[in-house]
């Protein structure tokens, strides 16, 4: 595909993501085929010889959109939100035009410098505490996901207990190392400490308080039960936000804790980081001055196309020299100067894509206070939604509302709560997932879609305040 050629079917591909945008709302939110269904309509054997474009993108209507759930339908309100943008895509594309590598400053200075300063951004942007800024011997970098930067966080934190022994002798070495989270945290803590070699007996899961935040009494307690074990506490993950109903951690109170003991203190905002964007919701990360390291998703609530991960450390020495290699290939005069970033020391891959620009389009384009009138609108509006649940006898809130998030379930009990999902799912016109909370079955309701606006909440309502009626006659 020459230059020309490019730039004619670049033509027909944007027109089609820009008609898909425009035509999203009109499909049933959730896929509707069957597992298998998508796979059967694809030939058994690549074509020999070239197809035209034109019938690839046929394709993608006919065979590829029906298996498709629609994430950036304005009545998505499953999971958390996965939100993409203009902005954000086009920089993607830049960015696949560019190809660029840039897993050593030398190998694209710009893909480093840039990343160094958004990450620099998002730190006032956000309001996190200034440690984590390069200047004061922390640093930022952008990774695939949240799971990967607990991960890099894990390993860190096991290089620092044990002197480095881990990594030279394996994840043995240093005693019996234990880590601690709460009950509800995110399941990526717990893969990242079986891929750490941590073990998961030696995951302790912290009870939670009635609003499903960590006891810090509890942990203190479960520390001191390890320490006279002879076990050997190493690091604890907060979450601000958790996954099932947007529970905060005190972080302000485990971090002392953390301090106390000299473990890692890890905190973990994937989607909930982004509403401190907004001064009213700073509060979130009180105490996160005691972290070690932090992390949210731009590819959750902020129009950042996944895969967009910032993660934090206030100590980058801790991270690079943990994850550091130095194979001669990638030796350079840059790189032994010292003076520059390789961010090829900072996570798991060595390769990595100039996903900066996407931040960097995004942040410009919309301005700091675009993102934040997204973050209070949605916001307003699932509050709305609450207070209408709140006011339906046959419905209640099963958490504290924080920010986008609804729980709630049937009055009836567990069964009712789930047959009302399944209808609400099955009419197509919208999409919620469900959790467990005190063992208890619960609808979530995430507003966060970049479209989602007023209408498209009130017509969640109807739909939902009309099921639970249906729900009752059928029973009745
Ligand atoms: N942490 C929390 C609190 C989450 O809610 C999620 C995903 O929803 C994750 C971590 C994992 O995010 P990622 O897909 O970026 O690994």
């Amino acid at each position: 595909m020459n230059p020309e050629e490019f730039r004619r079917r670049g033509r027909e591909a944007v027109d089609w993501v820009a008609d898909y945008m425009e035509r999203v709302e009109d499909f049933p939110v959730r896929s509707r085929v069957d597992p298998g269904e998508t796979r059967s309509a694809l030939p058994d054997e690549p074509p020999e010889d070239p197809e035209s474009f034109g019938a690839l993108l046929a394709d993608l209507d006919e065979t590829v959109l029906p298996g498709v759930t629609h994430w950036q339908s304005p009545n998505f309100f499953a999971y958390f939100p996965s939100n993409h943008s203009g902005p954000s895509i086009l920089a993607d594309l830049i960015s696949s035009g560019l190809g660029v590598q840039g897993m050593l400053w030398s190998t694209s200075p710009a893909c480093t410098e840039l990343e160094m300063q958004v990450v620099e951004w998002l730190v006032g942007m956000l309001g996190l505490p200034d440690a984590f800024r390069f200047e004061h011997g922390g640093g930022g970098v952008i990774q695939h996901t949240a799971s990967d930067a607990s991960l890099c966080a894990i390993v860190a934190a096991r290089e620092r207990a044990t002197g480095g022994e881990a990594n030279e002798r394996g994840a043995g070495a240093g005693g019996e190392l234990v880590a601690y989270t709460s009950a509800q945290a995110h399941s990526s803590i717990e893969k990242g400490i079986k891929i750490a070699g941590i073990g998961r007996r030696n995951l302790r899961l912290v009870p939670v308080d009635d609003a499903f935040a960590m006891r810090p009494d509890a942990l203190e307690e479960a520390i001191r039960d390890d320490l006279s074990a002879g076990r050997v506490p190493f690091f604890v993950t907060a979450t601000v936000g958790t996954t099932s109903s947007l529970a905060v951690d005190p972080v302000a109170e485990v971090g002392s804790i953390c301090r106390e003991h000299d473990l890692w203190l890890h905190v973990d905002a994937a989607m909930a980081g982004t509403a401190a964007l907004c001064p009213e919701h700073r509060g979130l990360h009180e105490g996160l001055e005691l972290a070690d390291s932090y992390v949210f998703n731009p590819h959750k609530w902020m129009l950042t196309n996944f895969d967009c991960s910032a993660f934090w450390v206030r100590d980058r020495r801790r991270l690079t020299g943990a994850l550091s290699i130095d194979p001669e290939y990638l030796r350079n005069e840059a790189s032994a100067s010292g003076e520059v970033v390789d961010y090829r020391d900072w996570h798991v891959p060595l390769g990595r894509r100039f996903r900066a620009l996407k931040l960097w389009f995004v942040i410009r384009h919309y301005g700091v206070e675009g993102l934040r009138r997204l973050v209070r609108r949605h916001v307003e509006l699932a509050r709305w939604l609450a207070d209408r649940v709140g006011e339906d006898p046959r419905l209640e809130l099963a958490a504290p509302v924080r920010l986008n998030l609804v729980c709630f379930r049937h009055v009836d009990g567990d069964e009712a709560s789930r047959e009302l999902l399944e209808r609400l799912n099955a009419s197509g016109e919208l999409f919620l997932t469900h959790t467990e909370l005190d063992g208890r079955y619960v609808l979530r309701l995430c507003v966060g879609q970049a479209r989602t606006g007023r209408r498209h909440v009130e017509a969640a309502w109807e739909r939902i305040a009309r099921t639970a009626g249906e729900l009752d006659a059928g029973r009745g």
